[in-house]
């Protein structure tokens, strides 16, 4: 039967600040992500999902075992792309490519994602992900989803839930979107693709 871990940090806590603090981040990985593994574990034996991957579970369970299921993967991917703080940082190579065909510029896709961030109701993720077609999307997803559950291939999200940011930003939701640029991780967004 299937065991899942708090997957650890690709980086010490203090790493992100000023842009997100190891308070943020203690509660936020350590409370948070640490709490839907453990209820997804709670909730395996007996659903006839306990031989399944994450990635299966989020595709095809529903209820607590898919939110749960889908915190960890929403979580996983959004820790795992952020790195510490850089100076205009931005993609390269063919992913900048990719987005300058798609949104015109860099600037335009920033724009349109954190005005879709900003503007989600409740708790949820902005997500770019490649559809179908392998064109590059930005949608809202409420709650736990994921645009895996599209068919789409989810390349960057941002957590908008309050918990990611209001130790830090308190209401502010479009000033932590507009801070969280400069630790974005590229290079393993690229991988993405
Ligand atoms: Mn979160």
């Amino acid at each position: 039967m299937n065991k899942f871990e708090l997957k650890p940090l690709p980086y010490e806590a203090g790493e992100l600040q000023p842009v997100i603090s190891a308070d943020t981040l203690a509660l936020h990985h350590g409370k948070h992500l640490q709490a839907y593994v453990n209820n997804l574990n709670a909730a395996l034996p007996g659903s006839g999902f306990e031989e399944k991957s994450l990635e299966e579970i989020v595709c095809q369970a529903q209820g607590g075992i898919f939110n749960n299921a889908g915190q960890i993967m929403n979580h996983n991917m959004y820790f795992e792309a952020l790195r510490a703080p850089r100076q205009d940082n931005a993609p390269t190579g063919a992913l900048l490519d990719a987005i300058n065909a798609q949104f015109g510029s860099f600037a335009d896709f920033q724009k349109e994602f954190q005005q879709k961030g900003a503007s989600l109701f409740g708790s949820g993720w902005v997500w770019l992900s490649l559809d179908k077609d392998g064109k590059l999307v930005i949608t809202q997803e409420v709650n736990a989803q994921n645009p895996i559950t599209r068919g789409f291939r989810p390349l960057l999200t941002f957590d908008v839930w309050e918990h990611a940011y209001y130790v830090d930003y308190q209401n502010r939701r479009p000033d932590y979107l507009a801070a969280i640029w400069s630790i974005v991780n590229w290079d393993v967004v690229a991988q993405r693709m």
